[in-house]
């Protein structure tokens, strides 16, 4: 099984979790800007985010043998700091770079006047900078953020095909696909969705612009469950192609949008990896 995350936080996960990636069949991951925990207090600790996201980070991946991308966005939660407001102006030089393959995460938190604002401005800028759109639905008031993310996307003007609605759930696919947006689902241990949950919702509405992924943030969450969302599909009835479609050519469909998805030799050599000494230096 060949495997693309199309959204984990790789930030704040472990090199053994990398291993344990790369040894399940993981070989490509986008990784989304988002909140880190402890609120920022001003841009320059963005930057220093941002670069590592598409520095340090691909670097990292590489030890592994998986390809890492980021998308750049400030996030719904810290778009209501008004500290925070100044790294909208910092985005076009970050949406120029080659690693980038998104805006994202944008979208709402509390659904706040602030957010509003920030969501519609970056989605100008993906539309200015040619890049697909990475949405987050809130996790409390799901189906009013996701009716609200979509009119917002509608007046935008951005190509639905080009946007994906994300951490959706059984009440909120209808809706996404429906207007033309892809379906991004991030499978938890025991809260939101899971894998067995996640086959009921492929038989239902089918594998078109579908996007499946651990999340793998701060909270307990396991970056394995691509993996067991695959096996569970298997156990279904879904064939190895119908995995691989999910699993891989829908993520790589998606992001190839941005003209700059490189995976060169990611989808032949999966999961050898050179060790991690480099890694082991300067901590
Ligand atoms: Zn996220």
């Amino acid at each position: 099984m060949r495997i693309f995350d199309p959204h984990i936080h790789m930030t704040s996960r472990t090199t053994d979790d990398y291993a344990r990636m790369a040894a399940a069949g993981v070989r490509a991951v986008v990784e989304p800007a988002f909140w880190l925990g402890q609120p920022r207090t001003g841009p320059q600790s963005f930057t220093d985010y941002f670069d590592s996201l598409i520095g340090w980070e691909p670097f990292r991946a590489s030890q592994f043998g998986i390809r890492h991308h980021a998308t750049i966005a400030l996030n719904p939660k810290e778009a209501n700091d008004r500290r925070c407001r100044p790294v909208l102006d910092l985005l076009p030089r970050y949406l120029a770079k080659d690693g980038v393959v998104a805006v994202g995460e944008i979208g709402y938190d509390s659904m706040t006047a602030d957010e509003d604002e920030a969501f519609a401005a970056q989605l100008a800028l993906a539309i200015e900078h040619d890049l697909p759109a990475l949405v987050h639905t809130p996790h409390r008031d799901k189906a009013r953020g996701t009716e609200r993310s979509i009119a917002v996307v509608r007046e935008s003007g951005i190509d639905p095909g080009r946007v994906v609605l994300d951490h959706l759930n059984e009440l909120t696919v209808a809706p996404a696909l429906e207007a033309g947006l892809w379906a991004g689902f991030s499978i938890y241990p025991d809260t939101k969705m899971s894998p067995d949950r996640m086959v009921k919702i492929l038989s239902e509405y089918g594998l078109d612009r579908v996007l499946v992924n651990s999340a793998a943030d701060w909270g307990r969450s396991d970056p394995l469950l691509t993996l067991r969302t695959g096996e569970e599909m298997l156990a279904a009835g879904f064939t190895e192609d119908d995995v691989d479609r999910v699993l891989w050519r829908n993520p790589v469909a998606f992001f190839s949008q941005s003209g700059r998805l490189d995976l060169s030799d990611a989808a032949e050599t999966g999961a050898t990896f050179a060790g991690n000494s480099i890694l082991r230096g300067g901590s």
